[in-house]
C-alpha cells in the first residue's frame, strides 16, 4: 500500500496534502512517510520471525536523516554504518551500540577508535591489512574488537554494475576461498575476536537466485571454518532486496519469499543472523516534490523543466534509474515528454519520452520512490541549494532538515587575505 495517495484529486502523504508542504517550505523538497517506514520495518520483522532473534541493522547510508534513524530506532532496528559519521548518527538516534555493525572497505584508524570507544556489535572487515590495523588500534586501547570477515562470494547480483558488489572484480570483501587463510591469520592478531562471516552482494536485487547462491556459499564456508576450530556465532547476510520502481515491470521478490528462502538455507547453522536492509525500509517512503518551471518545446517531445535536478536526485544519471513521475493535482490528459532539471549537464534528465500527466508551468509534480539513496547523495553543483527534508506522521509534519543555499555556503568559504587586501 502506498502512503502517497490522492484524496479529492490532490496527492497526499498520509494525511497531509502535498501542496501545503510546497507552499510552506518551497520546492524541491523531499517528503517522507513515517508510517511507510514503520510498515516496512514491521513487515520485514514478521517475514524473518522464524529465524530466532535476528539483528535487523538498517543500512544508514540509504537515508541517514536523524529523524528517519530515530523513527527506525523506535521500531527496534539496529544500524549498519560505513563511516564514523554514520556511527555517530546512529548513536545520536539512540541506537544501542550492540545493534551497530560497522561495514565498509576503507575504515580508518580514527573510525575504528570511535566505534571501539562507543561500542558495537561487530566490525565487518574486508581484508587482512584492515584486520592488522584494527588489531593495533584495539591493543592501543586495551580493548578486544568483535569482528567478522566480509567475504566476496563471486556471484553476479544481476543488478546495475554500479550497485553490484559481490563479483570477484569488485573491491568488496575477501575472496571467499581466501577466508580460511585470513581467519587463521586473524587468530594470531591480538585484540580481535572472530565472531562470524558477512556477505553483501549488491543492491536493488530483483531475483532471489544470486542471494541463494551467496548464502549457500557462506553456509559451506561457515561449516568449513568451524571444522578448523573457529567458533563462529554470527552470519550477516547483508541487504540488497529490491523494491518496485517501475509499475510496468514485475515486482521484485517479496519479503516473505526472502524470509522463507533464508530459513530454508540457514537451517542448522546455529548462528545469530544479521540483516542490513536499506532501500527496502525507506525507498518507497519518500517522494521528491518539485515544481514545473516551464515547458520548453523539443524536437521530438517537449521538455518539462522542473526545479529539482541531478544534484538533488542523482540516481537517474548515475544508475540509469527509473522513477515514476506524476502530477500532484492532475489537470487531466497526458503528454509524452522528457522531464529534466535546470543543471547545465546533458545528463540532468529524470525521464525520457515518458508518458505522464499533462503538466504546465507552476504545476507540482512528484518523483516517486526517492526515500533511499536520494537526499543523502545530493550535492550543490551549479550552486544549487540542498533540498530540505520533511517528515510526515499522520496529519503532522515537520521540516527535519532545512533548505541550505548560497548564503550558508558562502558563509563557509573564505577569500585569503592576499586577495582581500584593498587596493
Ligand atoms: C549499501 C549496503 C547495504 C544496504 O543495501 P540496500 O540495497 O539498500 O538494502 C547493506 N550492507 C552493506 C555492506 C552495504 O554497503
Amino acid at each position: 500500500m502506498s502512503y502517497f495517495r490522492p484524496h479529492e484529486g490532490v496527492l497526499h502523504c498520509e494525511g497531509v496534502p502535498l501542496p501545503a508542504i510546497a507552499k510552506a517550505v518551497g520546492t524541491p523538497v523531499f517528503v517522507y512517510s513515517t508510517n511507510a517506514m514503520r510498515a516496512q520495518a514491521n513487515a520485514l520483522r514478521a517475514a524473518l520471525s522464524s529465524l530466532g532473534d535476528p539483528l535487523i541493522a538498517y543500512a544508514v547510508k540509504a537515508n541517514p536523516n536523524i529523524a528517519v534513524l530515530t523513527t527506525l530506532a523506535a521500531e527496534g532496528l539496529g544500524a549498519d554504518v560505513v563511516s564514523g559519521g554514520e556511527y555517530s548518527r546512529a548513536r545520536a538516534a539512540g541506537i544501542a551500540p550492540d545493534k551497530i555493525v560497522f561495514s565498509g572497505v576503507g575504515k580508518t584508524a580514527d573510525e575504528m577508535r570511535l566505534a571501539l570507544e562507543g561500542g558495537l556489535c561487530q566490525f565487518n572487515l574486508e581484508s587482512v591489512p584492515e584486520a592488522e590495523m584494527l588489531s593495533g588500534v584495539a591493543l592501543s586501547m586495551g580493548r578486544t574488537a568483535p569482528v567478522a570477515f566480509r567475504v566476496n562470494p563471486d556471484v553476479d547480483a544481476g543488478s546495475h554494475a554500479k550497485i553490484s558488489t559481490g563479483a570477484a572484480h569488485n573491491k568488496f570483501g575477501i575472496p571467499i576461498d581466501d577466508a580460511p587463510a585470513a581467519c587463521t591469520k586473524l587468530r594470531d592478531l591480538p585484540g580481535l575476536e572472530l565472531r562470524g562471516l558477512a556477505v553483501h552482494i549488491g543492491s536493488q536485487l530483483t531475483s532471489l537466485a544470486p542471494l541463494e547462491a551467496a548464502i549457500t556459499r557462506l553456509g559451506a564456508m561457515i561449516a568449513h571454518l568451524r571444522s578448523q576450530g573457529h567458533p563462529l556465532r554470527t552470519a550477516d547476510l547483508g541487504g540488497g532486496l529490491g523494491i518496485p520502481y517501475d509499475p510496468s515491470l514485475p515486482p521484485p521478490p517479496g519479503m516473505e519469499d526472502y524470509g522463507a528462502m533464508v530459513a530454508r538455507l540457514t537451517r542448522g547453522w546455529n548462528v545469530r543472523l544479521i540483516f542490513e536492509p536499506g532501500r527496502l525500509i525507506v525507498g518507497d517512503a519518500g517522494v521528491l516534490l518539485t515544481e514545473v518551471i516551464r515547458v520548453k518545446p523539443g524536437p521530438v517531445a517537449p521538455f518539462v523543466i522542473v526545479d529539482a535536478a541531478m544534484n538533488d536526485l542523482l540516481r537517474p544519471s548515475l544508475y540509469d534509474a527509473w522513477h515514476e513521475i506524476g502530477a500532484v493535482v492532475p489537470r487531466g490528459g497526458e503528454m509524452i515528454a522528457d522531464v529534466v532539471g535546470p543543471v547545465c549537464e546533458s545528463g540532468d534528465v529524470f525521464a525520457t519520452a515518458r508518458r505522464l500527466d499533462r503538466a504546465e508551468a507552476g504545476d507540482l509534480m512528484v518523483i516517486r520512490t526517492t526515500g533511499a539513496y536520494a537526499a543523502t547523495m545530493a550535492g550543490t553543483y551549479n550552486s544549487r541549494a540542498l533540498a530540505p527534508e520533511v517528515l510526515v506522521d499522520g496529519s503532522d509534519w515537520a521540516v527535519v532538515r532545512p533548505r541550505r543555499g548560497s548564503e550558508a555556503f558562502l558563509a563557509d568559504e573564505t577569500v585569503p587575505v592576499w586577495l582581500s587586501r584593498a587596493g
